[in-house]
């Protein structure tokens, strides 16, 4: 079915560092098994904002003749199908899901999909370039678009992509009812993975983040009791000066946490900001036999103070995106157990030239596009 409008594809594409243009692009025609989408609302996510500032993230660059449409937290609505689609028609409102895996590696067979070596995600140079959907119009297969309730709006759509990868995080962990959590960054999933901790059943939880209107906003946002710790802004140039310092400071932001004698110590810790010296401070604030889930992805490699992770039993993973939540993510905002609306901070027309630049930075909370 070829699709027909006098609506423009308009996509902000980045061609360098600071360096974002909003182009015309043609209407892509909507492949077999795939659907073409009316984009109505993308989220802004950090990666996004790695690209745009630094022109890259970790060892790869943009390079300016391969240039990349941003964007992968969106929804939107089928305005075509393709041959062989069963499951969407037109007028669904939908969410994707932006990493086309193989599909028949054993990763992928294993149901691990978002581990697979294939994997194309979207404004993403890994496996790529990888044009997003940044842009008015997009195709995508159908079984990565995943049915809007009626009663969530294109902008919960939108966030329901940082929620999957808290909520693949939180079912990655130990917690239970009664569990000590303690979070690091209070950027949205950061603040996400807080919330999801609290459905599960953590009664306590800490946000650390060296931002005080983050912190803020964390108390607004989280369930009552949250606790937040102001971590100063300081940068080591050495591995070892890194961890004693988190060695000799860890129990002073934990004391600081309450009146009486209780420790403190985390059941599980999530560190969501990916920078060394928090990565160091979380293997200090949890308890011995829990777990440090690490999230966020930074630029460093670093020591580990093995001593410690091998006597405390402490366990280490990683977390990478998500797969097969989707669906729950949904359902938990659909039944309004998660709020994504209040995550978000800015509205941008696409059209505007130069959207990133206006940013504030340090971001509040997410920051936020629609088209
Ligand atoms: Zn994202
Ligand atoms: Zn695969």
């Amino acid at each position: 079915m070829t699709f027909k409008t006098k609506d423009e594809n308009i996509a902000a594409v980045l061609y360098g560092a600071h360096d974002l243009r909003v182009e015309k692009r043609p209407i892509p025609q909507p492949q077999a098994g795939e659907v073409l989408l009316r984009i109505k609302a993308t989220g802004i996510c950090g990666s996004d904002l790695h690209y745009y500032l630094d022109g890259g993230l970790g060892p790869r660059r943009i390079d300016s003749s391969k240039p990349m449409i941003l964007g992968h937290e969106s929804a939107g609505i089928v305005v075509s199908i393709g041959d062989d689609t069963t499951k969407l028609k037109v007028g669904d409102r939908v969410v994707i899901e932006p990493g086309r895996s193989c599909g028949v590696c054993s990763y992928c067979c294993q149901g691990r999909y978002n581990l697979c070596p294939k994997m194309k995600f979207s404004s993403s140079l890994l496996q790529g370039p990888n044009d997003g959907s940044l842009c008015r119009y997009a195709c995508f297969p159908e079984n990565l678009c995943h049915r809007l309730p009626d009663n969530m709006s294109f902008d919960d759509g939108a966030l329901i992509e940082p929620l999957a990868v808290a909520l693949h995080s939180v079912e990655r962990t130990p917690i239970k009812v009664g569990s000590t959590v303690h979070v690091f960054g209070a950027g949205p999933v950061g603040l996400l993975t807080a919330a999801v901790a609290f459905v599960k059943g953590a009664v306590n939880c800490t946000i650390f983040d060296i931002n005080q209107d983050r912190l803020d906003f964390a108390k607004k946002y989280l369930p009552n009791g949250v606790r937040v710790v102001l971590l100063p802004k300081i940068k080591f140039q050495n591995a070892e000066d890194t961890i004693t310092w988190a060695q000799d400071n860890a129990i002073h932001f934990l004391r600081d946490l309450s009146n009486d004698d209780s420790d403190n110590f985390a059941d599980v810790v999530f560190e969501c900001t990916g920078v060394a010296e928090c990565i160091m401070l979380s293997m200090y604030v949890v308890q011995r036999g829990g777990t440090v889930m690490l999230i966020g992805l930074g630029r460093d490699k670093t020591l580990m103070p093995t001593d410690i992770i091998t006597t405390r039993e402490v366990d280490i993973r990683g977390n990478f995106r998500y797969a097969n939540v989707h669906k729950k993510a949904i359902t938990l905002v659909e039944q309004g157990r998660i709020n994504l609306s209040s995550l978000v901070s800015h509205r941008f027309k696409l059209e505007n030239s130069n959207i990133l630049a206006c940013l504030p930075l340090p971001l509040s909370n997410a920051d936020f596009l629609a088209v």
